[in-house]
């Protein structure tokens, strides 16, 4: 297809790759007076000049520009960089990491056929599998995912999907991305994989055999808590494919000015994850060495136990961790998240704020127990503060308890 794939390149050293993507491929500055930033093309619809012009996007709408709910010249600039990233042939960028995750999905099941997910993915997949689809004939089956074996033993004969998130944005369960792949490939089952926790820059699923990779770019291509957006990669046919039915008919697509803050977090990228990268190292040192910390889970920790399948897939790992209290009651918790003085408590990740979850959110007071590990985890977003700041704002609040 067209106008997309003359800017798909393979770089070789990944170094020269990653600045050349996140400085110029996909922009034309010449074609907009040379400006460094690339301009907002604010517009709903595209005129033509000739009726064969009209006539040519009419059959074709994913061939050029002809009304924003389709295609638009500002999320194309982003389109490039995000494919080239994920080192795939295309990409469509959503209005959520949910609706890019529907997309996904929906386009590729009918009535009658079967999904194979892992356990506890995002809970807007979870939804999609549990009571939506369900109402029109497509049916889910949970699998854990740390051993192959499971995903063999759940695959029937219309399986049509594995779904896969990796790692697991609460637990960090991984699954093993070469061996799912190579199982579904033999099967004719096509494989998604939500990267949202590691970004191309940690973790490259298509690479690894994977059909479809997914992110939420609200968490770290964004940046800086101000969009909600999400990115889908794959084949120019599978990327059609869902242009011309899931994505237009449910109007599914960014819009301009997000795809521009977006555009604008992918230059910071890099350099973001590093500076996260180093406050988690320091963050994880000092729970661990902490005696009010009863256990940690980060998949990049010697002691997490898939730490060798971690090492072996991915490239990084940094912001998010969870860890449990030592603590009699929950109320204890409660005292130490309602202590906290900089670390906000909020959903998402992946901006410049240091975040915290704590499990007991999730269930009602009255069914507090402290016997439930689940209720006595807190899930932890290191942002990019220094790490000392964050440092004591949990020293003091565990103090407190
Ligand atoms: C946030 C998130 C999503 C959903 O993305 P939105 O942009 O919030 O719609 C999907 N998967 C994971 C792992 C997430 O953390």
């Amino acid at each position: 297809m067209g106008i997309f794939s003359i800017f798909y390149h393979k770089h070789k050293s990944h170094l020269m790759d990653l600045s050349y993507i996140l400085n110029e491929l996909g922009e034309e500055r010449a074609s907009y007076f040379n400006a460094v930033a690339p301009p907002i093309m604010q517009t709903s619809n595209f005129a033509c000049r000739r009726v064969d012009d009209m006539r040519k996007l009419f059959e074709n709408e994913y061939s050029g520009y002809l009304y924003s709910r389709g295609l638009n010249p500002t999320v194309d600039i982003l389109r490039k960089k995000l494919a080239a990233l994920d080192d795939a042939e295309d990409c469509l960028v959503f209005n959520s990491g949910a609706s890019a995750i529907y997309a996904a999905v929906t386009a590729n099941v009918s009535a009658g056929d079967h999904i194979v997910s892992v356990s506890k993915p995002y809970t807007w997949a979870q939804k999609l599998f549990n009571d939506l689809l369900p109402r029109f004939g497509v049916n889910t089956t949970y699998v854990d995912g740390t051993a192959i074996e499971h995903f063999e033993r759940a695959v029937l004969p219309n399986t049509k999907i594995i779904y896969l998130e990796t790692p697991n944005s609460w637990n960090f369960a991984l699954q093993d991305l070469a061996a799912v792949a190579e199982l579904a490939r033999a099967e004719g089952i096509l494989t998604i994989c939500d990267n949202s926790y590691c970004t191309p820059i940690y973790q490259k699923p298509l690479g690894l055999g994977i059909d479809l990779s997914l992110q939420s770019a609200t968490k770290y291509i964004g940046g800086h808590s101000d969009v909600v957006a999400g990115v889908l990669c794959g084949t120019t046919a599978m990327m059609q494919k869902i242009f011309d039915n899931e994505f237009g008919t449910a109007g599914l697509g960014v819009t301009p000015f997000h795809a521009w803050l977006l555009i604008r977090g992918l230059r910071t990228l890099p350099m973001r994850l590093q500076k996260i990268s180093e406050n988690t190292r320091q963050v994880l040192h000092f729970l661990k060495a902490h005696p009010k910390v009863e256990d940690i889970l980060f998949p990049f920790d010697e002691s997490f136990p898939q730490y060798g399948l971690a090492k072996k897939q991915m490239q990084g790992a940094c912001g998010l961790l969870s860890f449990y209290l030592d603590v009699k009651k929950i109320e204890d918790i409660v005292t130490f998240c309602e202590s906290l003085k900089h670390i906000l408590m909020a959903v998402s990740w992946g901006g410049y704020e240091s975040l915290i979850i704590p499990g007991c959110a999730s269930v009602k007071e009255k069914d507090y127990d402290i016997t439930k590990k689940s209720q006595r985890m807190l899930r932890l977003y290191v942002g990019q503060e220094e790490p000392e700041y964050i440092i004591n704002d949990l020293s003091q609040a565990l103090n407190n308890i």
